[in-house]
C-alpha cells in the first residue's frame, strides 16, 4: 500500500509508541499528513516489546490472529514478520483436580449446540451458557475463557463479550493462532521501519505532560490518557494478572499448552513453535493466574507454581532465569453484563482531540481493539487536519 500525495498540510501528533500509536502513524502519513510521534520511553512498541538478552520474553502480546482486523491491516502493507503455526501435539487441561490430554468428550454435543447461538449483551456468560448446556460445561467453558480474558471469573463477563471470541479461538478449526519468529519486537521492527519509511518523525525519551498541538492522537494505556487529558470519565473494565516467564532447561515431553479449566490460569511453551526464543538446549514459558478481588499476587502465585507443580516436571530445578509481571488491566478491556465495546471510551474526544488503544469503543480481541481505534483515531485526525488548526483550539 503506498502513502497517498497528501491533501493535508497541517501536522498531526502522535502520543504513545506502541502498536496502536505506531499504527496510527503509519495510517496518518499514508493519508498524507505530518507525523510526529512522541514516546516516552528510550525504545518503542510499549507492551508489544520483546525482552533485550538471550531470553526473548514478550511483554504483553504473544499470539496473532490470522484473519483478525490487526493481521489483515499488517497484511495489506506486507508488514506481517516470519510467523509460525500452533504446534500440533503437546495440549494438556487441568479439569476438576485430573489432568487430562483431550476435552470431556461427553460435554461435546452441548457445547456444538451453544456454537451457533447468538449470545446476550446483557446476561452473564455463565448463566447464558448454563440454560442452553449444565453447570458443569458451563464452568468448563467460563474458566477456558482465562486465556484471552486474563479474568478470574470470566463467566461473569458478558456473555457476548465471551462467547464469540471463545468460538474463534478455541472452537473454531483450523486455529488462527500464529507466534511471530523472534517475538513481538521483530512487529515493532517491521512497523517502525514502515513509519521511518514514511517520513514520521519519531522522538523517543520524550514524555509528554501537557497536550501537544492539535489535531493529536493520544495512543497510551487509559489510565495515562486520563491524566493526560484530565478526563476522569476515562475508565473501563480490566483484568489482575499475574504473569511468570520462565526459562527452563529443556526436557522432553513438556507440554506445549495447559488450559486450567479450574482457576482460569494458562502454560504455554513459547519456544515450542519458536525455538529461537530461548538459548539452545533451553526452553521458553510464560505461565499466568489471575488474581482474584482480595488476593495478593503472592497467593495468586502460589496457586500458579502449583499448577506447574502438576504440569511441568522438575521445573523448579530445571529453572535458568525468571521475570514476574504484576497486569493490573494492562491485558485489555473486558465487557461486564449490559455494556458492549460500544460503551467503552469514545475515540473521538472532540476538539482534535483522539484516543487509540486497547480499552476503547472498537471491535476486535485483544491488540486488534487497538489497531482498530488507531485506524479510526487516524481517519478522523486526517479529516480535522483538513479542517485546519484554529478551529480545532480546544474549549478549556
Ligand atoms: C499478559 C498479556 C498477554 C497478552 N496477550 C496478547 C495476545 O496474545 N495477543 C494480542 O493480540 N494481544 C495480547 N495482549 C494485549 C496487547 O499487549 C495490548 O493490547 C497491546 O500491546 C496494546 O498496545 P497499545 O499501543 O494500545 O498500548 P501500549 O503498548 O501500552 O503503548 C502505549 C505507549 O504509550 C507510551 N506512553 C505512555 N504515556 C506516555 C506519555 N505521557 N508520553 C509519551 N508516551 C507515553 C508508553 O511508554 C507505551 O509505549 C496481551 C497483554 C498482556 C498484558
Amino acid at each position: 500500500m503506498s502513502a497517498s500525495n497528501g491533501t493535508t498540510s497541517s501536522q498531526i501528533t502522535v502520543v504513545g509508541g506502541g502498536l496502536a500509536g505506531l499504527i496510527a502513524s503509519i495510517a496518518c502519513a499514508e493519508g498524507g499528513a505530518r507525523v510526529v510521534l512522541l514516546e516516552a520511553h528510550e525504545s518503542l512498541g510499549g507492551r508489544a516489546r520483546s525482552s533485550d538478552g538471550p531470553y526473548k520474553a514478550n511483554f504483553g502480546p504473544h499470539v496473532i490472529y490470522k484473519g483478525g482486523s490487526l493481521w489483515r491491516w499488517l497484511d495489506e502493507r506486507n508488514l506481517i514478520p516470519p510467523y509460525a503455526g500452533i504446534p500440533l501435539a503437546g495440549f494438556r487441561l487441568r479439569w476438576e483436580g485430573q489432568i487430562r490430554r483431550t476435552p470431556p468428550l461427553g460435554a461435546l454435543p452441548s457445547v456444538l449446540r451453544l456454537r451457533g447461538r447468538s449470545a446476550p449483551v446483557d446476561q452473564d456468560f455463565r448463566s447464558w451458557a448454563e440454560s442452553h448446556t449444565d453447570e458443569r460445561t458451563a464452568a468448563m467453558l467460563s474458566l477456558g475463557a482465562g486465556v484471552y480474558t486474563f479474568h478470574h471469573d470470566p463467566g461473569s463477563l458478558s456473555a457476548a463479550f465471551i462467547w464469540p471470541r471463545t468460538v474463534r479461538t478455541l472452537l473454531s478449526p483450523p486455529p488462527t493462532a500464529r507466534y511471530l519468529i523472534g517475538g513481538w519486537g521483530a512487529l515493532v521492527g517491521s512497523l517502525v521501519a514502515r513509519a521511518r519509511e514514511l517520513g514520521v518523525t519519531i522522538e523517543t525519551g520524550c514524555r509528554v505532560t501537557e497536550l501537544p498541538e492539535l489535531p493529536v492522537i493520544v495512543a497510551t494505556e487509559l489510565a495515562q490518557a486520563r491524566e493526560l487529558l484530565a478526563d476522569d470519565s476515562l475508565h473501563w473494565t480490566g483484568a489482575h494478572t499475574l504473569c511468570l516467564d520462565l526459562g527452563l532447561q529443556h526436557r522432553r515431553g513438556d507440554p506445549f499448552v495447559v488450559s486450567d479449566l479450574d482457576e482460569a490460569g494458562w502454560i504455554e511453551r513459547f519456544s515450542a513453535p519458536d525455538p529461537s526464543l530461548a538459548p539452545k538446549g533451553e526452553e521458553l514459558l510464560q505461565a499466568h493466574m489471575p488474581i482474584r478481588p482480595g488476593e495478593s499476587a503472592d497467593q495468586a502465585q502460589a496457586r500458579l507454581e502449583r499448577l506447574l507443580d502438576a504440569l511441568i516436571p522438575a521445573w523448579r530445578e530445571r529453572e535458568t532465569w525468571r521475570r514476574r509481571q504484576l497486569m493490573e488491566s494492562r491485558s485489555g478491556a473486558v465487557d461486564m453484563p449490559g455494556t458492549s465495546w460500544q460503551d467503552r471510551p469514545a475515540v473521538d474526544r472532540g476538539a482534535g482531540v483522539f484516543l487509540a488503544g486497547d480499552m476503547l469503543a472498537a471491535p476486535g480481541l485483544l491488540s486488534e481493539v487497538s489497531q482498530a481505534s488507531a485506524v479510526e483515531a487516524a481517519r478522523l485526525a486526517l479529516a480535522a487536519a483538513k479542517v485546519g488548526v484554529p478551529q480545532l483550539r480546544r474549549v478549556a
